[in-house]
């Protein structure tokens, strides 16, 4: 078959591969109808991943038919069109019985990471793919739920809404400030309204991205290259901060400024992967009594969302701004690479 393969920092290439079968009894082979490309498959590609070694096949989202299953499976059967979880899941250890499958324990030679496809073993960007546990990582795709919009459950969605609002503890008639505005602040923004946010403000460098952001759940928009863009947020409020401060790109600036938007008494969700160590200034912080929350998204929320995104209850056709064939993916990541000029949120691929 064919594969995005990484071949170390900055090199990936389109080859061909052994075709993946069954290795354990719990395994499933599912062939990719579509799949996408997440920011963290750019970190590798930098790099910034030093788990991700040379010959692994990218790529930790996508939709797909079942060819193959163990003889432990259940739940699945030849033929199933299914989501892909981007975290691999036992369903019975420790970990995945209290609610952070995220870590696994389970996981074929990784210590508690659930997080394997793309990563320690070979992902999505392929014309084939094997999945560990199917029973308890794959989802059926109900019918009437096109791939388009099901891709973004294996990932992006669970992440902002998890990660985002859950972690972030969004009540009724909250204030929420979500600092970035790429898929996955979106993804918050587009599920904060779940649990009741009265106001959503989007805060990005880009005028276009806030523009998108105002279309997906943002009440307010607010570009961060204003001199005065904290007295913008602290407006829409008694003056004392927002509620909850939402951080979605990976940055120290952008975790110092949710820090600095929160009331006392708030929230602040770290939502972004961070490549370097971030200042945290508790001389300031301890006495704002704030809660800081962070972590790997566990997709356990990914069955419900699905229920909302088939009763057309979510934003999702709003997320896909370029498509491309699977023998195209090389063209896929220069597009999603070259964001800041081809104006990418999600690149969907298809077969
Ligand atoms: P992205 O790069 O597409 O979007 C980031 C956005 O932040 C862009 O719109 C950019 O303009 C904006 N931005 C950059 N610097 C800024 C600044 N100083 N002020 C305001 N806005 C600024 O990223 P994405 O795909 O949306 O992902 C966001 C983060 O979430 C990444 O770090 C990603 O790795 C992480 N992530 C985390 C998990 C998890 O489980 N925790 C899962 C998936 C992705
Ligand atoms: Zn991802």
């Amino acid at each position: 078959m064919k594969a995005l393969v990484y071949h170390g920092p900055g090199r990936r290439s389109w080859d061909d591969v052994p075709d993946p079968h069954v290795i354990n009894p719990s395994d499933a082979v599912v062939r990719i109808d579509t799949t996408t490309i997440c920011g963290t498959d750019l970190h590798i590609l930098k790099g910034d991943v030093a788990a991700v070694t040379e010959g692994r096949i990218l790529g930790h989202e996508g939709v797909g038919t079942i060819v193959e299953v163990g003889p432990a499976v259940r739940n699945h059967a030849v033929g199933d069109r299914v989501i892909i979880s981007c975290i691999s899941s036992c369903g019975v250890c420790s970990y995945c019985r209290s609610g952070n499958p995220s870590h696994c324990l389970a996981d074929e030679g990784t210590s508690g990471i659930g997080w394997i496809l793309g990563h320690l073993i070979d992902g999505t960007q392929a014309e084939l793919v094997r999945i560990p546990f199917a029973d308890t990582s794959l989802y059926a795709v109900p019918a009437g739920v096109r791939d388009e919009a099901a891709v973004l459950l294996s990932d992006i969605l669970p992440t902002g809404f998890e990660m985002g609002v859950q972690y972030g503890q969004v009540k009724p008639g909250d204030t929420v400030a979500v600092v970035g505005a790429g898929p996955v602040g979106l993804a918050v923004m587009a599920t904060a309204g779940l649990y009741g946010a009265a106001q959503v403000v989007a805060i990005d460098l880009d005028e276009n991205r806030i523009a998108k952001a105002r279309t997906m759940g943002a009440t307010h928009g607010v570009c961060s290259k204003d001199a005065d863009w904290k007295e913008q947020v602290l407006a829409l409020t008694d003056g004392y901060g927002v509620d909850v401060a939402i951080e979605a790109v990976g940055i120290p600036a952008t975790f110092r400024m949710c820090t600095d938007l929160v009331r006392p008494g708030g929230h602040v969700a770290n939502v972004g992967v961070h490549g370097r160590a971030v200042e945290l200034p508790l001389q300031d912080l301890w006495i704002k009594n704030i809660t800081i929350s962070m972590g790997l998204v566990n997709t356990d929320t990914l069955g419900m969302l699905l229920k909302l995104v088939a009763q057309n209850k979510l934003p999702v056709d709003a997320f896909v701004t370029h498509r491309f064939g699977l023998d195209d993916v090389m063209g896929a990541y220069d597009t999603f690479g070259d964001a800041a000029t081809s104006k990418a949120l999600k690149v969907v691929i298809s077969r």
